[in-house]
């Protein structure tokens, strides 16, 4: 079965969001742990998760994502910053600890200015000092398109900074077809390619879940701007391809597609009947 859901509000708490997952035809969903522009985060309901949870055990749920704020800078040059990057995550992990064994994504950063280098040290500099043994979420590394300073357009960058972190079992990539065709990884023509270039970089065990979006900009534009599965420069055969390709066809997918719910539906129930 594909393992597919999309970007819910997360507003009504978890099971609200179960709910919701299964009337689309989804069986995961991605969520904000807090407004995506940074704040403070609502008090979990311990009850409210262990509804969940047991809904997501009843219907075959896969691993759900939270996602990050957009807000979050671990590489970011300001104290004051990179101070909020440590106490979100580390916040957002205790939090994730209600939803055990699930994931959480978040944006490598921005250098803005210092260099590449300096960000990804001060990235897994932030990674080393919030991971523990205990916890039981993996955290994702997003793919970026490499819009201005961006960390993360390239596998290789993602490499360096797994390579730093001490607790790496930890981590993982998600992989955003938008940013990649954006960054310049051609899956279009040469899926194949991209997917033995991940494999030989950062390897392919590494790979835990994919945002699966269409591109309103051309092939390594380096733009980020998300459009509906079909209506963007990737094309509907190029995800038919994505979701049956063996490396990645039991991995839990993640529209992030500009659509409301029912736009959303429609794209599971095509993303469905492609699936062989
Ligand atoms: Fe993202
Ligand atoms: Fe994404
Ligand atoms: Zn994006």
């Amino acid at each position: 079965m594909l393992n597919i859901g999309c970007h819910l509000s997360s507003s009504k708490g978890f099971y609200n969001m179960g709910e919701m997952s299964l009337s689309i035809g989804a069986n995961t969903f991605q969520f904000f742990t807090r407004n995506p522009r940074g704040g403070a985060a609502k008090e979990i309901d311990p009850d409210d998760a262990k509804k969940l949870i047991a809904l997501m055990n009843e219907n075959n749920f896969a691993k759900i994502l939270a996602h990050a704020p957009y807000t979050l800078n671990a590489c970011a040059k300001v104290d004051s910053i990179r101070e909020f990057a440590y106490n979100t995550m580390k916040d957002d992990l205790q939090r994730m600890e209600y939803v055990p064994g699930n994931m959480y994504n978040f944006h490598p950063g921005s250098h803005v200015g210092q260099g590449t280098e300096k960000g990804i040290e001060l990235i897994s500099e932030l990674l080393n000092s919030i991971l523990t043994k205990e916890q039981t979420t993996t955290v994702l590394l997003e793919t970026m398109a490499g819009k201005g300073s961006e960390v993360g357009g390239t596998f290789e960058e993602l490499r360096e900074i797994i390579d730093r972190v001490e607790l790496s079992e930890k981590m993982g990539v998600c992989l955003d077809t938008c940013h990649v065709n954006d960054a310049g990884y051609d899956m279009v023509n040469d899926l194949d390619g991209v997917l033995t270039k991940f494999d030989s970089v950062i390897g392919l065990d590494r790979l835990k879940a994919i945002h699966i979006n269409d591109s309103k900009n051309p092939f390594a534009s380096h733009k980020d701007r998300h459009e509906k599965i079909g209506e963007g420069s990737i094309g509907t055969a190029a995800f038919e391809r994505i979701i049956n390709h063996p490396a990645l066809r039991d991995l839990p997918f993640f529209l992030e597609t500009p659509n409301e719910l029912d736009g959303y539906a429609a794209e599971i129930k095509l993303l469905r009947s492609l699936y062989k």
